[in-house]
């Protein structure tokens, strides 16, 4: 029984660790579990996860997860109860892994590196005897009779396998080595792969403010999404986001950016509530306390009166859209100019113009199509003896660990199936 596992990011790494426990457990030694990884080294990408510090599941109610999967819930729903986010926790807590839990149920480890979570994988391959080949390219698979018989080699050398794992993610962080090879695996082999685009990405901005605003974060942002041809809202939320030179980015504009649906981009708009903790009466009596006859601004021109509303990069621009008179004194203010300013802080628009590339998206929406492939074990329904786990499947998650979860249960259903 020899296992061929291309991959050695999250998923083909876990999955090589379950099937040599399983494999230890029931078989002789004479057995091998390979991993093919191109890259020099394993878990590139698991390294930058998290910005470095590795979100590795989410301490929510397994159920809570279905509703965190955007794409295609239900065919996780074997694998996710057969590897849960406990025993995702309870697997690297046995590695010596301690964890904690932040904000939003998000798990990380105590330590705060992604490292961390890598050496654990890369020690349990090492004692479980799972042999790793770095600096090697899988070019095609080798099938016949409609069963996977072992992997072609770039080099030209053909290895030999009972099984084979496709562990190659999906085409995103590209330089991570996720280049979309396993897509043209699949679709080699006449397995329908669906259509693919970039996922938790940042957006493209049409308005030139955007410019003017590089750099600025913001924190207890909202933010609506919505689509301007029907009104209808896509997305809601409220949290941090940043400004860049194209755009927005950040946390909220992440997650919102998968709400978004294909051709749908070409109408949307973000709707930013600058104060969000206000409501519109309350701020209306704040502006009120800043302009007013009885403030210590009254007699301060317009333009000289935001400081202690806005972070300085952002008052220039609320000048300009304000439309009041820079110059003029704040008790001159007239009612109807500080309604339209309340609604421009309630309501600061910007309008969408497309999504940034798959080399600057979390995930990779689309992928390997799940009717294909059995839900419990991962194996085509095709190709006997071929597995696809992780990211290459189309599957994908919002942000909160739930992809890194998605790749280690559809990894552990492989390992467990593949030693049967
Ligand atoms: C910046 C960033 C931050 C993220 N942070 C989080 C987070 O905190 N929490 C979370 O849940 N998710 C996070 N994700 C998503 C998460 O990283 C992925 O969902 C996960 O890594 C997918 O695992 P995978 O094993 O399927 O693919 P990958 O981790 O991409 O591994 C695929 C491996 O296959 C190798 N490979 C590809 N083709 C071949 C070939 N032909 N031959 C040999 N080897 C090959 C690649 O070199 C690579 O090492 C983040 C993603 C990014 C880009």
């Amino acid at each position: 029984m020899d296992i061929v596992i291309i991959g050695g990011g999250a998923a083909g790494m876990m999955c090589a660790c379950i099937a040599a426990r399983k494999l230890n457990k029931s078989h002789s030694r004479s057995h091998r579990i390979i991993i093919i990884e191109k890259n020099e080294k394993l878990g590139k990408k698991l390294f930058i996860t998290g910005k470095g510090r590795c979100n590795l599941t989410n301490a929510a109610d397994i159920e809570d997860f279905f509703r965190q999967i955007k794409r295609n819930p239900k065919f996780m729903y074997s694998s996710l109860y057969g590897f849960t986010n406990d025993d995702v926790i309870s697997f690297f807590n046995s590695l010596g892994v301690r964890t904690k839990v932040e904000r939003g149920n998000r798990v990380f480890p105590e330590s705060d590196k992604s490292s961390d979570i890598i050496d654990a994988l890369k020690r349990d391959l090492k004692k479980n005897q799972v042999e790793v080949w770095l600096n090697t390219e899988v070019r095609h698979l080798m099938v016949s009779d409609g069963k996977c018989i072992g992997v072609l080699l770039s080099d030209g050398e053909q290895v030999f396998s009972d099984k084979c794992i496709v562990a190659t993610g999906g085409l995103s962080y590209q330089s991570t080595g996720s280049t979309g090879d396993g897509y043209r695996f699949a679709r080699e082999n006449g397995i329908k792969v669906t259509d693919l685009s970039p996922s938790l990405v940042p957006l493209n901005i049409k308005e030139d403010l955007t410019k003017k605003l590089m750099g600025l974060s913001l924190k207890n942002i909202g933010l609506k999404i919505k689509d301007e041809s029907d009104k209808k809202v896509l997305y809601e939320d409220f949290g941090e986001m940043m400004f860049t030179h194209f755009g927005v980015t950040g946390p909220i504009i992440l997650s919102a950016s998968s709400a978004i649906k294909g051709d749908s981009i070409k109408n949307v708009s973000l709707h930013l509530d600058l104060k969000n903790a206000l409501s519109e009466k309350q701020l209306d009596l704040r502006l009120i306390r800043e302009f007013g006859g009885e403030s210590l601004n009254k007699n301060k021109e317009f333009k000289n009166s935001l400081d202690q509303l806005f972070p300085s990069k952002l008052i220039p621009v609320m000048i300009e859209l304000s439309g009041i008179d820079p110059k003029k004194r704040c008790n001159e203010i007239t009612k109807g100019e500080r309604a339209s300013f309340g609604t421009l802080i309630k309501d600061f628009r910007l309008t969408v113009a497309g999504r940034r590339g798959f080399d600057e998206a979390v995930v990779t929406s689309g992928g390997v199509a799940v009717n294909e492939i059995d839900p419990s074990t991962m194996e085509s329904k095709k190709i006997r003896n071929l597995y696809f786990v992780g990211e290459v499947l189309d599957i994908d998650a919002m942000t909160g660990g739930f992809n890194l979860q998605i790749a280690w249960s559809t990894a552990a259903a492989a390992g467990r199936a593949a030693i049967s």
